[in-house]
Protein backbone atom coordinates (compact mmCIF):
# COMPACT_ATOMS: atom_id res chain seq x y z
CA UNK A 1 0.00 0.00 0.00
CA UNK A 2 1.54 3.02 -1.35
CA UNK A 3 2.08 5.74 1.57
CA UNK A 4 -0.47 9.02 0.29
CA UNK A 5 0.47 12.91 0.16
CA UNK A 6 -1.57 13.08 3.45
CA UNK A 7 0.31 10.41 5.73
CA UNK A 8 3.39 11.76 3.92
CA UNK A 9 2.61 15.33 5.61
CA UNK A 10 2.42 13.65 9.03
CA UNK A 11 5.08 11.61 8.83
CA UNK A 12 7.37 14.99 8.22
CA UNK A 13 5.83 16.54 11.00
CA UNK A 14 6.96 13.25 12.85
CA UNK A 15 10.42 14.21 11.79
CA UNK A 16 10.83 17.01 12.69
CA UNK A 17 9.75 16.66 16.38
CA UNK A 18 12.16 13.64 16.55
CA UNK A 19 14.93 16.01 15.40
CA UNK A 20 14.08 18.58 17.79
CA UNK A 21 14.11 16.06 20.46
CA UNK A 22 17.24 14.74 19.35
CA UNK A 23 16.42 10.99 20.64
CA UNK A 24 17.95 8.26 19.09
CA UNK A 25 15.89 8.27 15.43
CA UNK A 26 16.31 12.17 15.48
CA UNK A 27 20.49 11.20 15.60
CA UNK A 28 19.65 8.71 13.42
CA UNK A 29 17.76 11.16 10.46
CA UNK A 30 20.83 13.52 11.43
CA UNK A 31 23.29 10.91 10.25
CA UNK A 32 21.51 10.01 7.22
CA UNK A 33 20.85 13.94 6.68
CA UNK A 34 17.37 13.59 6.15
CA UNK A 35 14.89 16.57 7.29
CA UNK A 36 11.80 16.08 5.43
CA UNK A 37 10.34 13.84 2.81
CA UNK A 38 8.84 14.54 -0.59
CA UNK A 39 7.62 10.97 -1.80
CA UNK A 40 7.24 7.10 -1.05
CA UNK A 41 10.80 6.34 -2.36
CA UNK A 42 11.61 9.29 -0.01
CA UNK A 43 10.19 7.69 2.77
CA UNK A 44 11.49 4.34 1.76
CA UNK A 45 14.98 5.48 2.52
CA UNK A 46 13.96 6.09 6.09
CA UNK A 47 15.93 3.83 8.33
CA UNK A 48 14.11 1.20 10.13
CA UNK A 49 13.78 1.33 13.72
CA UNK A 50 14.29 -2.02 16.16
CA UNK A 51 13.39 -3.18 19.18
CA UNK A 52 16.95 -2.76 20.95
CA UNK A 53 16.80 0.31 20.18
CA UNK A 54 14.30 1.04 22.12
CA UNK A 55 15.78 -0.73 24.55
CA UNK A 56 18.67 1.34 24.89
CA UNK A 57 16.71 4.00 24.88
CA UNK A 58 15.88 3.11 28.13
CA UNK A 59 14.71 4.53 30.72
CA UNK A 60 12.96 7.89 28.52
CA UNK A 61 15.31 8.19 26.09
CA UNK A 62 12.26 7.97 23.43
CA UNK A 63 10.38 11.03 24.68
CA UNK A 64 10.06 13.38 22.13
CA UNK A 65 8.34 15.98 24.04
CA UNK A 66 9.17 18.22 26.77
CA UNK A 67 8.55 16.10 30.01
CA UNK A 68 5.43 18.31 31.07
CA UNK A 69 3.81 17.36 28.51
CA UNK A 70 4.22 13.33 29.31
CA UNK A 71 0.95 12.02 30.99
CA UNK A 72 1.50 8.14 31.70
CA UNK A 73 4.42 5.45 30.46
CA UNK A 74 3.56 1.64 29.64
CA UNK A 75 6.54 -0.75 29.13
CA UNK A 76 7.24 -4.04 27.80
CA UNK A 77 8.58 -6.27 29.41
CA UNK A 78 10.58 -8.37 27.17
CA UNK A 79 11.95 -11.76 28.32
CA UNK A 80 15.28 -10.92 27.80
CA UNK A 81 17.45 -7.66 28.79
CA UNK A 82 15.96 -3.98 29.09
CA UNK A 83 12.46 -3.39 28.97
CA UNK A 84 11.09 -0.74 26.68
CA UNK A 85 9.44 2.39 28.15
CA UNK A 86 6.93 4.11 26.21
CA UNK A 87 5.82 7.77 27.02
CA UNK A 88 1.96 9.03 26.05
CA UNK A 89 1.36 12.51 26.32
CA UNK A 90 -2.42 13.55 26.84
CA UNK A 91 -3.34 13.31 23.39
CA UNK A 92 -1.98 10.18 22.90
CA UNK A 93 -3.47 8.49 25.78
CA UNK A 94 -7.02 10.31 24.16
CA UNK A 95 -6.31 9.29 20.35
CA UNK A 96 -5.17 5.57 21.65
CA UNK A 97 -8.92 5.57 23.51
CA UNK A 98 -10.15 6.42 20.02
CA UNK A 99 -8.57 4.03 18.28
CA UNK A 100 -9.71 1.23 20.99
CA UNK A 101 -13.40 2.66 20.92
CA UNK A 102 -13.05 2.15 16.97
CA UNK A 103 -12.32 -1.53 17.40
CA UNK A 104 -15.38 -2.09 19.37
CA UNK A 105 -17.44 -0.50 17.48
CA UNK A 106 -16.18 -2.51 13.86
CA UNK A 107 -16.72 -5.87 16.68
CA UNK A 108 -20.11 -4.51 16.76
CA UNK A 109 -19.94 -3.66 19.95
CA UNK A 110 -22.68 -0.78 21.35
CA UNK A 111 -23.57 1.30 24.64
CA UNK A 112 -25.61 -1.23 25.81
CA UNK A 113 -23.01 -3.74 25.98
CA UNK A 114 -21.13 -4.85 29.17
CA UNK A 115 -17.56 -5.53 28.57
CA UNK A 116 -15.89 -7.77 30.82
CA UNK A 117 -11.78 -7.15 30.64
CA UNK A 118 -9.51 -9.40 31.81
CA UNK A 119 -6.25 -8.59 30.45
CA UNK A 120 -3.64 -6.98 32.81
CA UNK A 121 -3.62 -3.76 34.29
CA UNK A 122 -0.72 -2.06 35.13
CA UNK A 123 2.97 -1.14 33.28
CA UNK A 124 1.58 -3.51 30.75
CA UNK A 125 -0.64 -1.77 27.83
CA UNK A 126 -3.46 -4.04 27.22
CA UNK A 127 -6.04 -3.91 30.10
CA UNK A 128 -6.03 0.18 30.31
CA UNK A 129 -6.48 0.02 27.10
CA UNK A 130 -9.51 -1.82 26.64
CA UNK A 131 -11.39 -0.22 29.48
CA UNK A 132 -10.48 3.25 27.90
CA UNK A 133 -11.66 1.86 24.81
CA UNK A 134 -14.98 0.93 26.60
CA UNK A 135 -15.48 3.83 28.16
CA UNK A 136 -14.93 5.99 24.88
CA UNK A 137 -17.57 4.16 23.15
CA UNK A 138 -19.80 4.49 26.16
CA UNK A 139 -20.35 0.61 26.77
CA UNK A 140 -20.05 -0.06 30.18
CA UNK A 141 -16.92 -1.75 31.61
CA UNK A 142 -16.55 -4.63 34.61
CA UNK A 143 -12.09 -4.04 34.77
CA UNK A 144 -11.57 -7.54 36.45
CA UNK A 145 -7.92 -7.78 35.37
CA UNK A 146 -6.62 -11.58 34.66
CA UNK A 147 -7.07 -14.81 36.68
CA UNK A 148 -8.89 -15.88 39.39
CA UNK A 149 -11.45 -18.04 37.21
CA UNK A 150 -13.94 -18.25 40.42
CA UNK A 151 -14.72 -14.33 40.40
CA UNK A 152 -14.26 -13.73 36.69
CA UNK A 153 -17.64 -16.14 36.27
CA UNK A 154 -19.41 -14.64 38.79
CA UNK A 155 -19.43 -11.65 37.58
CA UNK A 156 -19.35 -12.77 34.14
CA UNK A 157 -23.27 -14.55 35.71
CA UNK A 158 -24.13 -11.56 37.82
CA UNK A 159 -23.53 -8.53 35.84
CA UNK A 160 -24.64 -10.46 32.30
CA UNK A 161 -21.31 -9.17 30.97
CA UNK A 162 -22.03 -9.56 26.68
CA UNK A 163 -18.39 -9.13 25.41
CA UNK A 164 -15.34 -10.87 26.57
CA UNK A 165 -11.78 -9.49 26.35
CA UNK A 166 -9.09 -11.78 27.15
CA UNK A 167 -6.11 -14.13 24.96
CA UNK A 168 -7.44 -16.78 23.43
CA UNK A 169 -5.38 -19.08 25.58
CA UNK A 170 -7.68 -17.37 28.58
CA UNK A 171 -10.68 -17.85 26.70
CA UNK A 172 -10.38 -21.51 26.13
CA UNK A 173 -9.84 -21.80 29.99
CA UNK A 174 -12.71 -19.83 30.93
CA UNK A 175 -14.77 -22.00 28.17
CA UNK A 176 -14.03 -25.10 29.55
CA UNK A 177 -14.55 -24.19 32.96
CA UNK A 178 -18.26 -23.18 32.06
CA UNK A 179 -19.13 -26.31 29.97
CA UNK A 180 -17.53 -28.56 32.69
CA UNK A 181 -19.74 -26.36 35.14
CA UNK A 182 -22.49 -26.87 33.18
CA UNK A 183 -23.38 -22.86 33.52
CA UNK A 184 -23.70 -22.24 30.11
CA UNK A 185 -27.00 -21.08 30.82
CA UNK A 186 -26.38 -18.32 33.04
CA UNK A 187 -23.48 -16.85 30.77
CA UNK A 188 -24.99 -14.05 28.33
CA UNK A 189 -21.92 -13.58 26.38
CA UNK A 190 -22.33 -12.50 22.87
CA UNK A 191 -18.93 -11.35 21.56
CA UNK A 192 -15.19 -11.86 22.28
CA UNK A 193 -12.24 -9.56 21.31
CA UNK A 194 -9.28 -11.95 21.64
CA UNK A 195 -5.61 -10.59 21.56
CA UNK A 196 -3.17 -11.41 18.95
CA UNK A 197 -1.57 -13.79 19.62
CA UNK A 198 -1.78 -16.57 16.90
CA UNK A 199 -4.96 -19.33 17.77
CA UNK A 200 -5.27 -22.38 15.48
CA UNK A 201 -9.10 -22.16 13.97
CA UNK A 202 -9.85 -25.54 15.66
CA UNK A 203 -9.14 -23.55 18.78
CA UNK A 204 -11.26 -20.81 17.68
CA UNK A 205 -14.30 -22.32 17.06
CA UNK A 206 -13.72 -24.45 20.48
CA UNK A 207 -14.01 -21.62 22.20
CA UNK A 208 -16.78 -19.90 19.90
CA UNK A 209 -19.17 -22.85 20.50
CA UNK A 210 -18.45 -23.11 23.93
CA UNK A 211 -18.96 -19.46 24.62
CA UNK A 212 -21.73 -18.73 22.28
CA UNK A 213 -20.01 -15.78 21.17
CA UNK A 214 -18.08 -14.37 17.64
CA UNK A 215 -14.97 -13.40 18.31
CA UNK A 216 -12.73 -10.51 16.88
CA UNK A 217 -9.19 -10.80 16.49
CA UNK A 218 -7.85 -7.23 17.69
CA UNK A 219 -4.17 -6.30 16.87
CA UNK A 220 -1.29 -4.14 18.68
CA UNK A 221 1.50 -3.96 20.73
CA UNK A 222 3.11 -1.49 23.30
CA UNK A 223 5.39 0.32 21.19
CA UNK A 224 2.80 1.15 18.90
CA UNK A 225 -0.27 2.37 21.50
CA UNK A 226 -0.62 -0.80 22.59
CA UNK A 227 -3.87 -3.17 21.53
CA UNK A 228 -6.42 -1.80 19.52
CA UNK A 229 -4.39 -0.42 15.96
CA UNK A 230 -6.47 -2.82 14.12
CA UNK A 231 -9.07 -5.13 14.39
CA UNK A 232 -11.30 -8.27 12.08
CA UNK A 233 -14.76 -7.48 11.15
CA UNK A 234 -17.76 -9.29 10.63
CA UNK A 235 -15.90 -10.66 7.60
CA UNK A 236 -13.24 -12.46 9.86
CA UNK A 237 -11.07 -11.80 6.30
CA UNK A 238 -8.50 -9.97 7.93
CA UNK A 239 -7.94 -7.16 10.00
CA UNK A 240 -8.76 -3.79 9.45
CA UNK A 241 -6.18 -1.34 10.92
CA UNK A 242 -5.89 2.56 11.28
CA UNK A 243 -4.55 3.91 8.67
CA UNK A 244 -5.06 7.37 9.76
CA UNK A 245 -2.59 6.56 12.68
CA UNK A 246 -0.51 4.22 11.34
CA UNK A 247 1.44 3.36 7.73
CA UNK A 248 1.75 -0.47 7.38
CA UNK A 249 4.57 -1.67 5.06
CA UNK A 250 5.45 -5.24 4.40
CA UNK A 251 9.05 -5.84 3.79
CA UNK A 252 11.39 -9.32 3.21
CA UNK A 253 12.81 -9.94 6.57
CA UNK A 254 15.76 -10.27 5.02
CA UNK A 255 16.83 -7.78 2.80
CA UNK A 256 14.90 -5.15 4.17
CA UNK A 257 13.17 -4.35 0.85
CA UNK A 258 9.31 -3.11 0.50
CA UNK A 259 6.93 -5.76 -0.77
CA UNK A 260 3.96 -5.77 -2.74
CA UNK A 261 0.29 -5.73 -1.36
CA UNK A 262 -0.74 -9.63 -1.03
CA UNK A 263 3.16 -10.86 0.22
CA UNK A 264 4.23 -12.42 3.04
CA UNK A 265 6.58 -10.62 5.06
CA UNK A 266 7.20 -8.50 8.36
CA UNK A 267 4.98 -5.73 9.72
CA UNK A 268 7.08 -2.44 9.71
CA UNK A 269 5.01 0.39 11.62
CA UNK A 270 4.99 4.17 11.32
CA UNK A 271 3.26 6.12 13.41
CA UNK A 272 1.86 9.12 11.67
CA UNK A 273 0.56 11.71 15.13
CA UNK A 274 2.14 10.11 18.18
CA UNK A 275 3.70 12.91 19.92
CA UNK A 276 4.98 10.82 23.33
CA UNK A 277 7.06 8.65 21.43
CA UNK A 278 7.34 8.66 17.82
CA UNK A 279 8.33 5.27 15.92
CA UNK A 280 9.31 5.63 12.12
CA UNK A 281 9.30 2.31 10.23
CA UNK A 282 9.87 0.17 13.24
CA UNK A 283 10.34 -3.35 12.35
CA UNK A 284 7.88 -5.58 14.89
CA UNK A 285 8.82 -8.60 13.22
CA UNK A 286 4.79 -9.90 13.21
CA UNK A 287 4.65 -11.85 10.01
CA UNK A 288 1.68 -10.96 7.59
CA UNK A 289 0.76 -9.64 4.60
CA UNK A 290 -1.38 -6.68 3.83
CA UNK A 291 -4.73 -8.20 2.02
CA UNK A 292 -5.55 -6.53 -2.18
CA UNK A 293 -9.11 -5.73 -2.73
CA UNK A 294 -11.90 -4.30 -0.75
CA UNK A 295 -13.48 -5.91 2.30
CA UNK A 296 -17.26 -7.31 1.75
CA UNK A 297 -17.88 -5.51 5.30
CA UNK A 298 -17.54 -2.28 3.55
CA UNK A 299 -14.88 -0.54 5.61
CA UNK A 300 -12.89 1.25 3.76
CA UNK A 301 -9.64 0.67 6.00
CA UNK A 302 -7.20 -1.65 4.62
CA UNK A 303 -6.50 -5.20 6.17
CA UNK A 304 -3.36 -7.10 7.54
CA UNK A 305 -3.95 -10.77 7.27
CA UNK A 306 -4.17 -12.92 10.32
CA UNK A 307 -0.33 -13.07 12.03
CA UNK A 308 1.36 -16.01 11.45
CA UNK A 309 3.89 -15.67 14.20
CA UNK A 310 7.13 -14.44 13.88
CA UNK A 311 9.14 -13.82 11.65
CA UNK A 312 12.25 -15.62 13.34
CA UNK A 313 10.48 -18.82 12.46
CA UNK A 314 10.51 -17.75 8.26
CA UNK A 315 13.06 -19.22 6.00
CA UNK A 316 13.83 -18.89 2.55
CA UNK A 317 14.14 -21.97 0.03
CA UNK A 318 14.79 -21.47 -3.35
CA UNK A 319 13.93 -18.15 -3.58
CA UNK A 320 10.33 -18.68 -1.37
CA UNK A 321 9.68 -17.39 1.75
CA UNK A 322 8.13 -20.40 3.54
CA UNK A 323 7.12 -20.32 7.64
CA UNK A 324 5.64 -23.46 9.38
CA UNK A 325 1.97 -22.16 9.54
CA UNK A 326 1.93 -22.24 5.70
CA UNK A 327 2.58 -25.85 5.92
CA UNK A 328 0.27 -26.30 8.96
CA UNK A 329 -2.59 -24.94 7.07
CA UNK A 330 -2.29 -27.12 3.92
CA UNK A 331 -1.75 -30.36 6.82
CA UNK A 332 -4.58 -29.31 8.04
CA UNK A 333 -6.54 -29.98 5.00
CA UNK A 334 -5.24 -33.73 4.95
CA UNK A 335 -7.53 -35.41 8.55
CA UNK A 336 -4.89 -38.69 7.80
CA UNK A 337 -2.53 -37.05 9.38
CA UNK A 338 -1.80 -35.84 12.59
CA UNK A 339 -0.73 -32.30 14.19
CA UNK A 340 2.97 -32.85 14.09
CA UNK A 341 5.53 -32.28 11.32
CA UNK A 342 8.88 -31.25 11.15
CA UNK A 343 10.34 -29.47 8.27
CA UNK A 344 14.72 -30.10 7.20
CA UNK A 345 15.99 -27.82 4.65
CA UNK A 346 19.83 -28.74 3.45
CA UNK A 347 21.83 -27.92 0.77
CA UNK A 348 22.56 -30.64 -1.66
CA UNK A 349 24.46 -30.58 -5.49
CA UNK A 350 24.33 -27.13 -5.58
CA UNK A 351 20.46 -26.74 -4.77
CA UNK A 352 18.42 -26.19 -1.53
CA UNK A 353 16.02 -29.50 -0.80
CA UNK A 354 13.13 -29.59 1.59
CA UNK A 355 12.26 -32.59 3.47
CA UNK A 356 8.94 -32.58 5.51
CA UNK A 357 8.41 -35.03 7.99
CA UNK A 358 4.75 -35.74 8.77
CA UNK A 359 2.80 -38.44 10.69
CA UNK A 360 -0.36 -40.81 9.92
CA UNK A 361 -1.35 -43.69 11.18
CA UNK A 362 -0.95 -47.25 9.42
CA UNK A 363 -4.12 -47.52 7.67
CA UNK A 364 -3.43 -45.35 4.56
CA UNK A 365 -0.93 -46.02 2.01
CA UNK A 366 2.40 -43.57 3.21
CA UNK A 367 3.45 -43.38 -0.76
CA UNK A 368 0.12 -41.82 -2.24
CA UNK A 369 -0.64 -39.46 0.95
CA UNK A 370 3.41 -37.84 0.70
CA UNK A 371 2.76 -37.92 -2.77
CA UNK A 372 -0.97 -35.81 -2.47
CA UNK A 373 1.27 -34.49 0.25
CA UNK A 374 4.00 -32.63 -2.10
CA UNK A 375 1.58 -31.95 -4.81
CA UNK A 376 -0.50 -29.50 -2.41
CA UNK A 377 2.47 -27.75 -1.30
CA UNK A 378 3.38 -26.94 -4.89
CA UNK A 379 0.20 -25.65 -5.68
CA UNK A 380 0.36 -23.59 -2.85
CA UNK A 381 3.86 -22.58 -1.87
CA UNK A 382 5.49 -23.44 -5.00
CA UNK A 383 7.73 -25.95 -4.66
CA UNK A 384 7.88 -29.47 -4.51
CA UNK A 385 9.44 -30.88 -1.00
CA UNK A 386 10.38 -34.65 -0.07
CA UNK A 387 7.40 -35.39 1.40
CA UNK A 388 8.37 -38.22 4.22
CA UNK A 389 5.60 -40.30 5.71
CA UNK A 390 6.49 -41.69 9.50
CA UNK A 391 4.32 -43.17 12.13
CA UNK A 392 2.25 -41.41 14.26
CA UNK A 393 4.92 -41.00 17.74
CA UNK A 394 7.39 -41.07 15.59
CA UNK A 395 8.51 -37.19 15.49
CA UNK A 396 9.70 -35.70 18.69
CA UNK A 397 7.21 -34.56 21.47
CA UNK A 398 7.93 -30.75 23.31
CA UNK A 399 6.16 -29.46 26.37
CA UNK A 400 7.66 -25.84 25.27
CA UNK A 401 7.28 -24.63 21.91
CA UNK A 402 8.51 -27.90 19.46
CA UNK A 403 11.30 -26.55 16.81
CA UNK A 404 9.28 -27.08 13.22
CA UNK A 405 12.11 -25.94 11.01
CA UNK A 406 15.87 -27.69 11.06
CA UNK A 407 17.99 -25.56 8.63
CA UNK A 408 21.02 -27.26 7.99
CA UNK A 409 22.64 -24.88 5.30
CA UNK A 410 24.47 -23.01 6.97
CA UNK A 411 26.25 -25.59 9.71
ZN1 LIG B 1 -14.08 -5.89 6.77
Amino acid sequence: MEITNEQLELVNSRIKALRRADSFYGKRLEEYGIDHVDSAEDFRKLPFSEKKDLRDAYPLGLMSVPEEEIVRIHSSSGTTGKPVIVPYTKKDVEDWALLFARCYEMAGVTKLDRVQITPGYGLWTAGIGFQAGCEKLGAMAVPMGPGNTEKQLQMMMDMKSTVLCATSSYALLLAEEIEKRGIGDRIHLRKGIIGSERWSEKMRKSICEKLGIEAYDIYGLTEIYGPGIGISCDAHDGIHYWDDYVYIEIIDPQTGETLPDGEWGEIVITTLRKEGAPLIRFRTHDLSRILPGACPCGSKFPRLDTIQGRTDDMVKIKGVNLFPAQIEEILRTFPEVSSEYQIHISHLDGKDTMRLYVETNGSVDFLDLAKRIAERVKSRIGFTPLVKVVEIGVLPRSEKKTKRVIDTRYE
